[in-house]
Protein backbone atom coordinates (compact mmCIF):
# COMPACT_ATOMS: atom_id res chain seq x y z
CA UNK A 1 0.00 0.00 0.00
CA UNK A 2 2.79 2.71 0.85
CA UNK A 3 4.85 1.50 -2.10
CA UNK A 4 1.74 1.99 -4.60
CA UNK A 5 0.34 5.55 -2.47
CA UNK A 6 3.76 6.92 -3.64
CA UNK A 7 3.30 5.62 -7.16
CA UNK A 8 0.34 7.90 -7.07
CA UNK A 9 0.65 11.22 -9.35
CA UNK A 10 0.50 14.09 -6.83
CA UNK A 11 -1.52 15.95 -9.44
CA UNK A 12 -3.67 13.55 -10.76
CA UNK A 13 -4.25 11.81 -7.76
CA UNK A 14 -7.99 12.75 -7.41
CA UNK A 15 -8.66 12.08 -11.17
CA UNK A 16 -10.91 9.07 -11.65
CA UNK A 17 -12.45 7.86 -14.80
CA UNK A 18 -15.87 7.15 -15.28
CA UNK A 19 -16.38 4.57 -17.80
CA UNK A 20 -20.03 2.76 -18.69
CA UNK A 21 -20.20 -0.71 -20.47
CA UNK A 22 -22.46 -1.77 -22.48
CA UNK A 23 -23.63 -5.29 -23.82
CA UNK A 24 -24.27 -4.66 -27.53
CA UNK A 25 -24.44 -8.56 -27.95
CA UNK A 26 -25.75 -10.40 -25.09
CA UNK A 27 -26.20 -14.56 -24.51
CA UNK A 28 -25.52 -17.06 -26.83
CA UNK A 29 -21.77 -17.33 -26.28
CA UNK A 30 -19.91 -20.76 -27.85
CA UNK A 31 -17.41 -20.21 -25.50
CA UNK A 32 -17.44 -21.82 -22.21
CA UNK A 33 -15.75 -19.41 -19.41
CA UNK A 34 -17.27 -21.10 -15.86
CA UNK A 35 -17.98 -18.08 -14.51
CA UNK A 36 -20.16 -16.25 -17.44
CA UNK A 37 -23.66 -16.16 -17.53
CA UNK A 38 -23.46 -15.32 -20.97
CA UNK A 39 -22.31 -18.95 -22.23
CA UNK A 40 -24.93 -21.30 -24.63
CA UNK A 41 -23.14 -24.29 -22.57
CA UNK A 42 -25.29 -23.30 -19.68
CA UNK A 43 -28.02 -20.85 -20.75
CA UNK A 44 -30.80 -23.34 -19.36
CA UNK A 45 -29.34 -22.96 -16.05
CA UNK A 46 -28.91 -19.52 -15.52
CA UNK A 47 -31.93 -18.22 -18.18
CA UNK A 48 -29.51 -15.81 -20.02
CA UNK A 49 -31.03 -16.11 -23.54
CA UNK A 50 -29.13 -15.00 -26.78
CA UNK A 51 -30.26 -11.96 -28.37
CA UNK A 52 -29.41 -10.06 -31.34
CA UNK A 53 -26.89 -7.42 -31.87
CA UNK A 54 -27.91 -3.90 -30.68
CA UNK A 55 -29.18 -1.51 -33.37
CA UNK A 56 -26.70 1.41 -33.62
CA UNK A 57 -29.64 4.32 -32.34
CA UNK A 58 -29.78 2.35 -28.69
CA UNK A 59 -25.94 2.52 -28.61
CA UNK A 60 -25.65 6.02 -29.59
CA UNK A 61 -28.21 6.84 -27.16
CA UNK A 62 -27.02 4.71 -24.61
CA UNK A 63 -23.48 6.54 -25.04
CA UNK A 64 -25.36 9.82 -25.28
CA UNK A 65 -26.68 9.40 -21.81
CA UNK A 66 -23.29 8.24 -20.42
CA UNK A 67 -21.39 11.27 -21.29
CA UNK A 68 -24.31 13.22 -19.62
CA UNK A 69 -23.80 11.37 -16.50
CA UNK A 70 -20.18 12.28 -16.33
CA UNK A 71 -18.55 9.26 -18.31
CA UNK A 72 -15.64 9.65 -20.60
CA UNK A 73 -15.19 6.53 -21.73
CA UNK A 74 -17.84 4.27 -23.59
CA UNK A 75 -17.29 0.29 -23.69
CA UNK A 76 -19.29 -2.24 -25.46
CA UNK A 77 -19.38 -5.81 -25.05
CA UNK A 78 -20.14 -8.95 -27.01
CA UNK A 79 -20.83 -12.58 -26.34
CA UNK A 80 -19.19 -13.69 -29.43
CA UNK A 81 -16.21 -15.87 -29.59
CA UNK A 82 -14.71 -13.20 -31.84
CA UNK A 83 -16.06 -11.08 -34.61
CA UNK A 84 -15.46 -13.79 -37.43
CA UNK A 85 -18.25 -15.30 -36.46
CA UNK A 86 -20.54 -12.35 -36.77
CA UNK A 87 -22.13 -11.41 -40.78
CA UNK A 88 -20.47 -8.51 -42.74
CA UNK A 89 -23.81 -6.37 -41.88
CA UNK A 90 -23.27 -6.62 -37.91
CA UNK A 91 -19.42 -5.89 -38.00
CA UNK A 92 -20.52 -2.91 -40.42
CA UNK A 93 -22.60 -1.89 -37.49
CA UNK A 94 -20.33 -2.33 -35.17
CA UNK A 95 -17.85 -0.26 -36.73
CA UNK A 96 -20.85 2.08 -37.33
CA UNK A 97 -21.29 2.52 -33.64
CA UNK A 98 -17.34 3.08 -32.59
CA UNK A 99 -17.46 6.15 -35.36
CA UNK A 100 -20.40 7.78 -34.03
CA UNK A 101 -19.80 7.54 -30.14
CA UNK A 102 -15.84 8.61 -30.74
CA UNK A 103 -17.06 11.60 -32.99
CA UNK A 104 -19.07 12.09 -29.42
CA UNK A 105 -15.69 13.28 -27.75
CA UNK A 106 -15.35 9.64 -25.75
CA UNK A 107 -12.61 7.06 -25.36
CA UNK A 108 -14.58 4.18 -27.46
CA UNK A 109 -13.46 0.50 -26.18
CA UNK A 110 -14.97 -2.97 -27.41
CA UNK A 111 -14.38 -6.27 -26.16
CA UNK A 112 -15.75 -8.93 -28.88
CA UNK A 113 -13.22 -11.48 -28.35
CA UNK A 114 -9.99 -12.80 -30.71
CA UNK A 115 -9.44 -10.59 -33.66
CA UNK A 116 -7.58 -10.88 -36.64
CA UNK A 117 -5.13 -8.28 -37.80
CA UNK A 118 -7.84 -7.11 -39.89
CA UNK A 119 -10.57 -6.64 -37.57
CA UNK A 120 -7.93 -4.91 -35.44
CA UNK A 121 -6.72 -2.45 -37.96
CA UNK A 122 -10.77 -1.92 -39.39
CA UNK A 123 -11.64 -0.85 -35.77
CA UNK A 124 -8.64 0.67 -35.21
CA UNK A 125 -9.55 3.15 -38.32
CA UNK A 126 -13.21 3.50 -37.02
CA UNK A 127 -11.45 5.07 -34.35
CA UNK A 128 -11.43 2.94 -31.37
CA UNK A 129 -9.48 3.98 -28.03
CA UNK A 130 -9.06 0.44 -26.78
CA UNK A 131 -9.61 -3.17 -26.86
CA UNK A 132 -10.36 -4.74 -23.81
CA UNK A 133 -9.01 -8.79 -23.82
CA UNK A 134 -8.55 -10.12 -20.03
CA UNK A 135 -6.27 -12.66 -19.40
CA UNK A 136 -8.55 -13.89 -16.54
CA UNK A 137 -5.95 -15.17 -14.05
CA UNK A 138 -2.52 -17.11 -14.31
CA UNK A 139 -1.90 -19.09 -17.52
CA UNK A 140 -1.47 -21.96 -14.81
CA UNK A 141 -4.86 -21.56 -13.84
CA UNK A 142 -6.05 -20.84 -17.08
CA UNK A 143 -8.00 -24.51 -18.28
CA UNK A 144 -9.63 -24.39 -14.92
CA UNK A 145 -11.86 -21.48 -16.08
CA UNK A 146 -12.18 -22.59 -19.58
CA UNK A 147 -11.66 -25.40 -21.80
CA UNK A 148 -12.42 -23.31 -25.12
CA UNK A 149 -9.18 -21.44 -26.04
CA UNK A 150 -6.14 -21.10 -24.21
CA UNK A 151 -4.15 -18.51 -23.13
CA UNK A 152 -1.71 -18.18 -25.98
CA UNK A 153 -4.81 -17.55 -27.78
CA UNK A 154 -5.52 -14.26 -25.59
CA UNK A 155 -1.95 -13.14 -25.77
CA UNK A 156 -2.28 -13.46 -29.28
CA UNK A 157 -5.16 -11.28 -29.49
CA UNK A 158 -3.44 -8.77 -27.06
CA UNK A 159 -0.58 -8.77 -29.44
CA UNK A 160 -2.57 -8.25 -32.47
CA UNK A 161 -4.35 -4.97 -31.02
CA UNK A 162 -0.80 -3.73 -29.82
CA UNK A 163 0.03 -3.80 -33.49
CA UNK A 164 -2.72 -2.15 -34.98
CA UNK A 165 -1.73 0.58 -32.91
CA UNK A 166 -5.07 0.21 -30.27
CA UNK A 167 -4.81 0.78 -26.56
CA UNK A 168 -4.68 -2.49 -24.92
CA UNK A 169 -6.74 -2.94 -21.84
CA UNK A 170 -6.26 -6.67 -20.22
CA UNK A 171 -7.01 -7.47 -16.66
CA UNK A 172 -8.63 -10.37 -14.27
CA UNK A 173 -11.13 -11.52 -12.30
CA UNK A 174 -10.68 -12.31 -8.31
CA UNK A 175 -12.44 -15.43 -6.75
CA UNK A 176 -12.48 -17.79 -9.41
CA UNK A 177 -11.50 -20.40 -6.87
CA UNK A 178 -7.73 -19.43 -7.69
CA UNK A 179 -4.78 -19.38 -4.93
CA UNK A 180 -2.51 -16.51 -4.06
CA UNK A 181 -0.02 -17.39 -6.27
CA UNK A 182 -2.63 -17.29 -9.22
CA UNK A 183 -3.56 -13.64 -8.89
CA UNK A 184 0.24 -12.60 -8.67
CA UNK A 185 0.71 -14.81 -11.79
CA UNK A 186 -1.62 -12.64 -13.71
CA UNK A 187 -0.22 -9.38 -12.39
CA UNK A 188 3.03 -10.94 -13.52
CA UNK A 189 1.91 -11.59 -16.32
CA UNK A 190 0.31 -8.44 -17.48
CA UNK A 191 3.72 -6.70 -15.82
CA UNK A 192 5.92 -8.60 -18.46
CA UNK A 193 4.13 -7.74 -21.47
CA UNK A 194 6.88 -6.45 -24.41
CA UNK A 195 4.43 -3.21 -23.22
CA UNK A 196 2.68 -2.74 -20.06
CA UNK A 197 -1.72 -2.60 -20.97
CA UNK A 198 -2.27 1.26 -21.03
CA UNK A 199 -5.62 0.01 -18.78
CA UNK A 200 -5.90 -3.08 -16.07
CA UNK A 201 -9.00 -3.83 -14.64
CA UNK A 202 -8.95 -5.43 -11.70
CA UNK A 203 -12.64 -7.34 -11.14
CA UNK A 204 -14.11 -9.22 -8.29
CA UNK A 205 -16.33 -11.86 -9.09
CA UNK A 206 -19.67 -12.16 -7.81
CA UNK A 207 -21.01 -15.27 -9.23
CA UNK A 208 -24.45 -15.71 -11.08
CA UNK A 209 -26.49 -18.72 -9.77
CA UNK A 210 -26.22 -21.48 -13.02
CA UNK A 211 -22.64 -21.12 -14.10
CA UNK A 212 -20.56 -23.73 -12.82
CA UNK A 213 -18.10 -21.90 -10.94
CA UNK A 214 -21.15 -20.60 -8.61
CA UNK A 215 -22.34 -24.20 -8.54
CA UNK A 216 -18.96 -25.35 -7.01
CA UNK A 217 -18.51 -22.45 -4.72
CA UNK A 218 -21.92 -23.17 -3.39
CA UNK A 219 -21.28 -26.66 -2.66
CA UNK A 220 -18.10 -25.66 -0.76
CA UNK A 221 -20.25 -23.10 1.09
CA UNK A 222 -22.40 -25.53 1.90
CA UNK A 223 -19.75 -27.91 3.15
CA UNK A 224 -18.36 -25.09 5.37
CA UNK A 225 -21.40 -24.10 6.96
CA UNK A 226 -22.32 -27.81 7.88
CA UNK A 227 -18.74 -28.04 9.70
CA UNK A 228 -19.39 -24.87 11.06
CA UNK A 229 -23.21 -25.84 12.51
CA UNK A 230 -21.30 -29.13 13.77
CA UNK A 231 -18.59 -26.91 15.79
CA UNK A 232 -21.25 -24.82 17.22
CA UNK A 233 -23.26 -27.95 18.70
CA UNK A 234 -19.98 -29.05 19.96
CA UNK A 235 -19.18 -25.64 21.49
CA UNK A 236 -22.79 -25.57 23.13
CA UNK A 237 -22.51 -29.01 24.36
CA UNK A 238 -18.97 -27.79 26.04
CA UNK A 239 -20.74 -24.82 27.28
CA UNK A 240 -23.73 -26.55 29.18
CA UNK A 241 -21.81 -28.68 30.63
CA UNK A 242 -18.60 -25.93 31.72
CA UNK A 243 -21.38 -24.06 33.66
CA UNK A 244 -20.65 -20.54 34.38
CA UNK A 245 -17.59 -18.87 33.48
CA UNK A 246 -15.65 -16.35 35.55
CA UNK A 247 -14.55 -13.23 34.16
CA UNK A 248 -10.67 -12.77 33.51
CA UNK A 249 -10.43 -16.53 32.39
CA UNK A 250 -10.81 -16.27 28.77
CA UNK A 251 -7.83 -18.54 27.98
CA UNK A 252 -9.26 -21.81 30.08
CA UNK A 253 -12.64 -20.88 29.29
CA UNK A 254 -12.28 -20.91 25.39
CA UNK A 255 -10.18 -23.94 25.99
CA UNK A 256 -13.29 -25.60 27.51
CA UNK A 257 -15.41 -24.40 25.11
CA UNK A 258 -13.26 -26.06 22.47
CA UNK A 259 -12.51 -22.55 20.91
CA UNK A 260 -9.00 -20.61 20.16
CA UNK A 261 -8.12 -18.51 22.74
CA UNK A 262 -6.97 -15.83 20.79
CA UNK A 263 -9.77 -13.30 18.84
CA UNK A 264 -8.25 -13.81 15.73
CA UNK A 265 -11.39 -12.38 13.57
CA UNK A 266 -9.37 -9.33 12.09
CA UNK A 267 -6.45 -12.10 11.19
CA UNK A 268 -9.29 -14.16 9.02
CA UNK A 269 -10.87 -11.38 7.52
CA UNK A 270 -7.45 -10.14 6.46
CA UNK A 271 -6.77 -13.39 5.10
CA UNK A 272 -8.84 -13.23 2.24
CA UNK A 273 -12.54 -14.45 3.48
CA UNK A 274 -15.26 -12.33 3.21
CA UNK A 275 -18.36 -13.03 5.22
CA UNK A 276 -19.41 -15.38 2.36
CA UNK A 277 -16.09 -16.78 1.50
CA UNK A 278 -15.75 -14.57 -1.77
CA UNK A 279 -12.81 -12.28 -1.88
CA UNK A 280 -12.86 -9.20 0.47
CA UNK A 281 -13.35 -5.72 -0.29
CA UNK A 282 -9.06 -5.94 1.21
CA UNK A 283 -8.29 -8.46 -1.32
CA UNK A 284 -9.37 -6.13 -4.14
CA UNK A 285 -7.52 -3.29 -2.70
CA UNK A 286 -4.17 -5.31 -2.74
CA UNK A 287 -4.61 -6.41 -5.95
CA UNK A 288 -5.33 -2.83 -6.71
CA UNK A 289 -2.09 -1.98 -5.24
CA UNK A 290 0.20 -4.58 -6.39
CA UNK A 291 -0.57 -4.00 -10.11
CA UNK A 292 0.13 -0.20 -9.13
CA UNK A 293 3.51 -0.99 -8.30
CA UNK A 294 4.30 -2.93 -10.97
CA UNK A 295 2.85 -1.28 -13.33
CA UNK A 296 3.17 2.10 -12.13
CA UNK A 297 2.06 4.13 -15.42
CA UNK A 298 -1.31 1.98 -16.06
CA UNK A 299 -4.65 3.00 -15.46
CA UNK A 300 -5.84 0.71 -13.08
CA UNK A 301 -9.56 0.23 -13.02
CA UNK A 302 -11.59 -1.02 -10.20
CA UNK A 303 -14.34 -2.43 -12.11
CA UNK A 304 -17.13 -5.64 -11.32
CA UNK A 305 -17.81 -6.75 -7.73
CA UNK A 306 -17.42 -2.89 -6.57
CA UNK A 307 -21.43 -2.96 -5.47
CA UNK A 308 -20.58 -4.78 -2.43
CA UNK A 309 -17.71 -2.76 -1.43
CA UNK A 310 -18.14 0.31 1.58
CA UNK A 311 -17.39 3.39 0.41
CA UNK A 312 -14.29 3.06 3.29
CA UNK A 313 -12.73 0.11 0.68
CA UNK A 314 -13.16 2.27 -2.45
CA UNK A 315 -11.72 5.19 -0.99
CA UNK A 316 -8.58 2.65 0.17
CA UNK A 317 -8.85 1.20 -3.61
CA UNK A 318 -8.04 4.85 -4.94
CA UNK A 319 -5.66 5.47 -2.52
CA UNK A 320 -3.83 2.15 -3.38
CA UNK A 321 -3.79 3.67 -7.15
CA UNK A 322 -7.33 2.60 -8.60
CA UNK A 323 -8.17 5.44 -11.03
CA UNK A 324 -11.26 4.67 -12.70
CA UNK A 325 -14.44 2.97 -12.45
CA UNK A 326 -17.46 1.51 -14.15
CA UNK A 327 -20.62 3.52 -13.42
CA UNK A 328 -23.99 3.37 -14.73
CA UNK A 329 -27.28 0.79 -13.99
CA UNK A 330 -25.32 -2.37 -15.32
CA UNK A 331 -22.05 -3.91 -16.23
CA UNK A 332 -22.29 -6.30 -19.25
CA UNK A 333 -25.46 -8.68 -17.77
CA UNK A 334 -25.43 -7.25 -13.78
CA UNK A 335 -26.18 -4.68 -11.96
CA UNK A 336 -23.72 -1.70 -10.97
CA UNK A 337 -23.42 0.47 -7.94
CA UNK A 338 -25.70 3.14 -8.22
CA UNK A 339 -24.66 6.32 -10.30
CA UNK A 340 -26.50 9.13 -7.08
CA UNK A 341 -24.04 7.32 -4.86
CA UNK A 342 -21.04 7.35 -6.73
CA UNK A 343 -21.66 11.06 -6.88
CA UNK A 344 -21.90 11.39 -3.28
CA UNK A 345 -18.80 9.30 -2.84
CA UNK A 346 -17.00 11.50 -5.33
CA UNK A 347 -17.65 14.36 -3.67
CA UNK A 348 -17.37 12.79 0.15
CA UNK A 349 -13.59 11.48 -1.21
CA UNK A 350 -12.84 15.30 -2.80
CA UNK A 351 -12.74 13.21 -6.64
CA UNK A 352 -12.95 14.47 -9.69
CA UNK A 353 -13.90 12.89 -13.10
CA UNK A 354 -10.47 12.62 -15.01
CA UNK A 355 -11.27 13.99 -18.74
CA UNK A 356 -11.03 11.85 -21.92
CA UNK A 357 -8.45 11.42 -23.67
CA UNK A 358 -4.88 12.22 -21.19
CA UNK A 359 -2.50 10.70 -23.06
CA UNK A 360 -0.96 7.23 -21.19
CA UNK A 361 2.21 6.89 -19.89
CA UNK A 362 1.89 2.92 -20.53
CA UNK A 363 2.18 0.90 -23.70
CA UNK A 364 2.93 1.91 -27.16
CA UNK A 365 2.09 4.07 -29.18
CA UNK A 366 -1.91 4.01 -29.59
CA UNK A 367 -5.10 5.47 -30.74
CA UNK A 368 -5.44 6.74 -27.24
CA UNK A 369 -5.43 10.31 -28.49
CA UNK A 370 -1.40 11.83 -28.43
CA UNK A 371 -0.26 8.90 -25.46
CA UNK A 372 3.29 8.05 -25.72
CA UNK A 373 4.42 5.13 -23.87
CA UNK A 374 7.07 2.69 -23.11
CA UNK A 375 7.38 4.01 -19.37
CA UNK A 376 8.92 7.74 -21.13
CA UNK A 377 5.25 9.10 -21.72
CA UNK A 378 4.09 12.24 -20.56
CA UNK A 379 1.43 12.99 -18.60
CA UNK A 380 -0.77 9.52 -18.35
CA UNK A 381 -3.69 8.12 -17.24
CA UNK A 382 -2.01 5.61 -14.37
CA UNK A 383 0.61 8.95 -13.44
CA UNK A 384 3.02 9.70 -16.55
CA UNK A 385 5.95 11.56 -15.88
CA UNK A 386 5.06 12.26 -11.90
CA UNK A 387 4.16 8.59 -11.16
CA UNK A 388 7.32 7.65 -9.74
CA UNK A 389 9.90 5.47 -11.59
CA UNK A 390 8.50 3.13 -14.25
CA UNK A 391 9.35 -0.70 -12.99
CA UNK A 392 11.28 -2.64 -15.86
CA UNK A 393 9.75 -5.96 -16.49
CA UNK A 394 12.57 -7.82 -14.66
CA UNK A 395 12.10 -5.90 -11.40
CA UNK A 396 8.48 -6.02 -11.51
CA UNK A 397 9.11 -10.23 -12.04
CA UNK A 398 11.09 -10.02 -9.45
CA UNK A 399 9.12 -8.38 -6.79
CA UNK A 400 5.71 -10.70 -8.37
CA UNK A 401 7.93 -13.39 -7.30
CA UNK A 402 8.93 -12.50 -4.08
CA UNK A 403 5.15 -11.47 -3.33
CA UNK A 404 4.40 -15.27 -4.42
CA UNK A 405 7.07 -16.63 -2.27
CA UNK A 406 5.40 -14.49 0.39
CA UNK A 407 2.09 -15.58 -0.07
CA UNK A 408 2.89 -19.56 -0.45
CA UNK A 409 4.07 -18.84 2.99
CA UNK A 410 1.34 -17.28 3.96
CA UNK A 411 -1.54 -19.84 3.01
CA UNK A 412 0.82 -22.44 4.10
CA UNK A 413 0.69 -20.76 7.57
CA UNK A 414 -3.20 -20.09 6.90
CA UNK A 415 -4.19 -23.09 5.18
CA UNK A 416 -5.39 -21.95 2.50
CA UNK A 417 -5.44 -20.11 -0.99
CA UNK A 418 -5.77 -16.27 -1.30
CA UNK A 419 -4.70 -12.74 -2.41
CA UNK A 420 -1.77 -10.90 -3.71
CA UNK A 421 -0.29 -10.59 -0.19
CA UNK A 422 -1.70 -13.39 0.79
CA UNK A 423 -5.18 -15.02 1.70
CA UNK A 424 -7.29 -17.69 2.31
CA UNK A 425 -8.90 -19.71 0.44
CA UNK A 426 -12.24 -18.78 -1.92
CA UNK A 427 -14.75 -20.96 -0.73
CA UNK A 428 -18.12 -19.79 -1.88
CA UNK A 429 -19.72 -17.25 -3.93
CA UNK A 430 -23.24 -15.85 -3.60
CA UNK A 431 -24.88 -18.27 -5.70
CA UNK A 432 -28.45 -16.10 -7.40
CA UNK A 433 -26.31 -12.72 -6.37
CA UNK A 434 -25.26 -10.43 -9.07
CA UNK A 435 -21.57 -9.47 -10.97
CA UNK A 436 -19.63 -11.27 -13.05
CA UNK A 437 -21.63 -11.63 -16.00
CA UNK A 438 -18.79 -12.18 -18.74
CA UNK A 439 -16.14 -10.22 -20.16
CA UNK A 440 -14.57 -11.02 -23.60
S1 LIG B 1 -16.54 -14.31 -20.80
FE1 LIG B 1 -16.83 -13.61 -22.90
S2 LIG B 1 -15.95 -15.28 -24.14
FE2 LIG B 1 -16.30 -16.14 -22.10
S3 LIG B 1 -18.35 -17.09 -22.23
FE3 LIG B 1 -18.60 -14.99 -21.46
S4 LIG B 1 -19.06 -13.76 -23.24
FE4 LIG B 1 -18.16 -15.68 -23.97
Amino acid sequence: MHKSSQNKNNQNKKQVQRCTLLSIKTGGCPEDCGYCSQSSKWSSDTGTKAERLMDLEPVYEAALRAREAGSTRFCMGAAWRGPSQAGPRQWARVLGMVKQIRALGMEVCTTLGMLTAEQARELREAGLTAYNHNLDTSPEYYGQITTTRKYADRLATLETVREAGISVCAGGIIGLGEGAKDRVGLLLQLATLPAHPESVPINRLVAVKGTPIAAKQAAEAADKAAAAEKAAEKAAAAAANAGPLRPGTRAAAAAALGLPADDDTDAAADAGGGGDGGPTGLDLVRCVATARVVMPQTVVRLSAGRMGLSVGDQALAFFAGANSIFDGDKLLTTANNDRGEDAAMFEALGLRSRPAFVPYGAGGPTSSGGGMGGGHGGMSGGGGAAFGEAVSAGEASRLLERAAAEAAADEAQRGGGGCCGGAKKQQQASAGGGGGGGCC
